[in-house]
């Protein structure tokens, strides 16, 4: 019997540390669910909040006329050891001990208050309510609101629907036990709790049938046909119960008062006389307590089954979000460096293909480079106009003599500077992709996910290495164009002397320095000069350009970083790992309730089979 009694005392803590977790009901099947817990239903007045102190022995319901509760109250019973005194807890105070009971019914009243407002409506948002006594016995009770027929003033008209669909959704549950209260002083043929119970249990093997009010009958009349069970069948015997009277409660009579005062009633009662020792309150808890305990054994590898289904699915939800880092500066670190190494293969699929990205840097060097090279103005440069200014601003005072030496470098300069720009817009537009992919690597990071601290870190420390790239890389390119102006092609030049001037004589002592086709000679020269040094830039560009940029990002996008990130303290290490709070928060929920339910499944295997 002690392990029973056990059982009952450990199925109610685990629904206590479900409650605290905030498991109850919510998405799935959750252990709380799987856990039997007794529902008390009935119409409004008809002695449920009653019948519920005098199973708790003690006041500590709010009462009165009209709908009191107007919150499911989910009361969990622990039995204390020895002589502990009483008292309770509410699990919205959960620091707050109440050893007076006046001040829990008015705690309870308030609560209501709080998310009903001083209305008469209804919230189905329970009060969950602990209390600890070495004289109760272990049970979770949850008080309804009455079930009623009509909207009284000030209420909406929904009222009625509303109780009823928020008791049945308690009662509907396989595991809950149904409390059905009736008056005696009302026929059962118009129970609602009977009523209800019936719909949702109609075999009634989770219903227990109590009727109140057995003192408040008419006179001649008894309840013997619904409590031998012939008026309503039960699996269950039905219990008949004697509550305190509004007198009574005006009175102060107390609840040990009270439960003699039933039990006299019961013994001395010619009608029930009989059945004494089957009814009242004390019975009526002793009852329930026991149907209680074959349950749970009845359920227990079910029980079992459940929580080592949670267990698996929370390790594996763990395993998705990331298990807890070790505390110490190494542990930190070598994550930090996992973290790095993931991002940094990720970001090198892009680039060498595996992931898309990569190719649109070759876009640059096929398309974007050479349109921008072919839209360069070389036309006006080195038309015959400017042909001509430039030219004879070379000479100065004195006409060439033969070849326009000083002409010839000037023009060529002149076009040569156009290239600078077209060669930084490449490198501009490479970088603007290699900062692109690291966003993209980055996001795509699944490890990292937990970390947006070092997420930042990271994207930071690659972009700043890409605009040191970048930056080598635009002096290298300008360096390219620098170089082919700084020493020409001779070859080219020579090579052009050779040849014999087309369509006019050699220029001869008294031709025209400056004549249309000697210029426009010098002008096709130059174009031609000038086009195959775009040749080989529009080769060489792309080379400097993937050698500075591209290559590094490659090689040693994060060295910097690994190199600040070795010489960091533990606890800088340790901010680097901040994670998303919300993350943690769930991990930490998800390893009280692993805890939970494997004490739960070990506590389960240490009595269940005693
Ligand atoms: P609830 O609305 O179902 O929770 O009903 P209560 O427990 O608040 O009881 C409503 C009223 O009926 C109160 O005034 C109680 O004193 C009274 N009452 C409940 N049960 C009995 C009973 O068995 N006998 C008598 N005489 N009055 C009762
Ligand atoms: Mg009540």
């Amino acid at each position: 019997m002690a392990t029973m009694e056990s059982l009952i005392g450990l199925v109610n803590r685990i629904q206590r540390a479900c409650t605290v977790l905030g498991d109850h009901g919510g998405e799935g099947m959750s252990l709380w669910e799987a856990l039997p817990s007794v529902a008390v239903v009935g119409g409004q007045s008809s002695g449920k909040s009653s019948v519920l102190e005098s199973i708790v022995g003690r006041d500590f319901l709010p009462r009165g006329s009209g709908i009191v509760t107007r919150r499911p109250l989910v009361l969990q019973l622990h039995k204390t050891e020895g002589n502990q005194s009483e008292y309770a807890e509410f699990l919205h105070a959960p620091k707050k001990r109440f050893t007076d009971f006046a001040a829990v019914r008015k705690e309870i009243a308030d609560e209501t208050d709080r998310i009903t407002g001083k209305s008469k409506k209804i919230s189905n948002i329970p009060i969950h309510l602990s209390i600890y006594s070495p004289n109760v016995v272990n049970l979770t009770l949850i008080d309804l609101p009455g079930l009623t027929k009509v909207a009284v003033e000030g209420q909406p008209e929904s009222i009625v629907e509303d109780i009823e669909n928020m008791v049945r959704s308690y009662v509907e549950k396989p595991n809950c036990i149904i409390l059905a209260i009736s008056p005696a002083n009302q026929d059962i043929a118009t129970s609602d709790a009977i009523k209800l119970a019936r719909e949702v249990d109609p075999t009634g093997e989770r219903t227990f049938g109590v009727v109140t009010k057995l003192d408040l009958m008419d006179k001649g009349t008894n309840a013997l046909d619904v409590l031998e069970g012939r008026a309503y069948r039960l699996q269950y015997p039905w219990v008949g119960i004697v509550n305190r009277s509004q007198a009574d409660i005006n009175k102060n009579v107390d609840m040990i008062a009270a439960r003699r005062k039933e039990q006299e009633y019961f013994e001395s009662s010619p009608e029930y006389g009989h059945l004494a020792h089957k009814m009242g309150s004390e019975y009526l808890a002793k009852l329930l307590s026991q149907h209680l305990e074959a349950v749970i054994r009845q359920r227990i590898p079910s029980i079992i089954a459940l929580i080592n289904k949670t267990i698996d699915e929370l390790n594996a939800e763990l395993d998705r979000i990331g298990r807890p880092i070790g505390a110490d500066g190494g542990a930190q670190l070598y994550t930090i460096l996992e973290m790095c190494r993931a991002f940094d293969r990720i970001f090198k699929e892009h680039l060498d293909g595996g992931r898309p990205g990569g190719d649109r840097i070759y876009g640059v060097f096929d398309n974007q480079l050479p349109a921008a090279l072919k839209k360069l103005p070389l036309d006006r440069h080195l038309s015959q106009h400017n042909v001509r200014k430039v030219i004879s601003e070379a000479d100065g005072y004195q006409p060439h003599l033969i070849a326009p030496e000083q002409g010839y470098r000037r023009l060529i300069d002149g076009s040569l500077g156009y290239f600078k720009g077209p060669a930084e817009a490449s490198v501009d537009a490479v970088h603007f992709i290699l900062k692109e992919l690291v966003r993209k690597s980055i996001a795509e990071t699944q490890e990292l996910k937990r970390f947006p601290s070092l997420q930042s870190d990271i994207a930071n420390a690659a972009n700043e290495a890409l605009e040191r790239f970048r930056d080598e890389s635009r002096k290298t390119v300008l360096r390219l164009v620098d170089m082919e102006s700084t020493y020409l092609t001779v070859e080219f030049f020579r090579k052009l002397q050779l040849e014999p001037e087309k369509n006019s004589s050699p220029a001869g002592p008294n031709m025209d320095r400056y004549s249309d086709n000697h210029l426009r000679r010098i002008g096709s020269n130059v174009t031609a000069y000038v086009g195959m040094v775009c040749d080989t830039l529009k080769n060489s560009i792309p080379k400097a350009v993937v050698y500075c940029q591209v290559r590094e990002a490659k090689r040693s996008l994060l060295n910097h970083f690994y190199a600040q990130v070795g010489r960091r303290e533990k606890q800088q290490l340790g901010k680097m790992l901040d994670e998303d709070p919300s993350l943690m928060e769930r991990r930490e929920t998800i390893a009280k309730r692993l805890e939970l339910y494997k004490s739960a499944r070990d506590e389960i295997d240490s009595v269940a089979w005693k």
